[in-house]
C-alpha cells in the first residue's frame, strides 16, 4: 500500500510587481505537478471588499474592522489555489486600477497579514506548493530551502504591464511594499536572485528549474 505523505514542501518565489513571478510560478506548477498559490490575489480580495463597502483603504482601523466581517477561504482548483470571499471568487475586479492603487496600503496592515499568512501556511497541509508574493521566503515559509527572488528593472516591468493593457503604478506599489514595517518586500535569507530584465519567460523557468535542482528539490525524500 502506498504510504501517505506526512509533510509537504514549498517553493517560495518573491519579487516586485510585474517581475514575471506569477507566470513562472504557474509554469513551474504545471511542470513539477505542484499547487500554485498567488498570494497577491488574497491581498487584492481584501482590498476589493474594503472598496466595495465604501471604506477607506488607507485607514488601518477601518480595514481591520471590515476584515473581521469577511468570510475568507481558499480552495484548490486544478493546479491553483483560489481565494473566495463569502464563498465566491471575486473575478476580474481583483486586477482593477482602483485595487492596484489601494492594495499596498491594505497589505501594510498587520492584522491583514496575520490572517492571510495563516491561510497561506494552511495550504501546505494538503500538497507541495509553489507560492509567489513578497514575503513568502522571509515570513510565510522562512524555513524552506527553496527560495527564488525574481526582479527586473522598473522600466521593463512598467512596459510589461502596459503591454498587458493594464494601468498599474508598479514603481509606487514597490516603494510602499518595500517601506512598510510588517513583512516588507526583501530578498529573503538564502534566496537565489534572478534578474529577468533581459530574459524570456522560458529562460527564467529554465534557470529556476536549475536552481531548484541545485537546491535539492528533485532529490527530496518524499
Ligand atoms: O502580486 P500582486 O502584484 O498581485 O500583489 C498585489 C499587492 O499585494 C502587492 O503590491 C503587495 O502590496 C501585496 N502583497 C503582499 N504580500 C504578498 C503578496 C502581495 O504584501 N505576499
Amino acid at each position: 500500500m502506498p504510504t501517505q505523505r506526512t509533510r509537504f514542501d514549498a517553493i517560495a518565489i518573491d519579487g516586485p510587481a510585474a517581475s514575471g513571478k506569477s507566470t513562472v510560478a504557474r509554469i513551474l506548477a504545471e511542470t513539477l505537478e505542484l499547487t500554485m498559490v498567488n498570494s497577491g490575489e488574497m491581498y487584492r480580495a481584501v482590498t476589493l471588499s474594503i472598496l466595495q463597502q465604501g471604506a477607506d483603504p488607507s485607514a488601518p482601523d477601518e480595514v481591520s474592522r471590515i476584515l473581521q466581517e469577511l468570510e475568507l477561504s481558499c480552495i484548490i482548483d486544478g493546479r491553483a489555489s483560489r481565494i473566495l470571499v463569502g464563498g465566491k471568487h471575486p473575478g476580474e475586479a481583483l486586477r482593477s486600477e482602483q485595487v492596484n492603487t489601494s492594495v499596498s496600503a491594505v497589505a501594510a496592515v498587520p492584522e491583514v497579514r496575520k490572517l492571510l499568512v495563516a491561510l497561506q501556511r494552511n495550504l501546505l497541509e494538503h500538497s507541495d506548493l509553489v507560492m509567489e508574493g513578497r514575503d513568502i521566503g522571509s515570513v510565510v515559509f522562512p524555513e524552506t530551502p527553496y527560495k527564488i527572488y525574481i526582479e527586473a528593472s522598473e522600466s521593463v516591468r512598467h512596459r510589461r504591464r502596459a503591454a498587458e493593457g493594464l494601468n498599474d503604478s508598479v514603481g509606487e506599489r514597490d516603494r510602499l511594499d518595500r517601506a512598510r514595517k510588517t513583512a516588507p518586500l526583501v530578498v529573503a535569507d538564502g534566496a537565489v536572485v534572478i534578474d529577468s530584465s533581459e530574459m524570456t519567460i522560458d529562460d527564467v523557468v529554465e534557470h529556476s528549474v536549475g536552481i531548484l535542482r541545485d537546491l535539492g528539490w528533485f532529490s527530496r525524500n518524499s
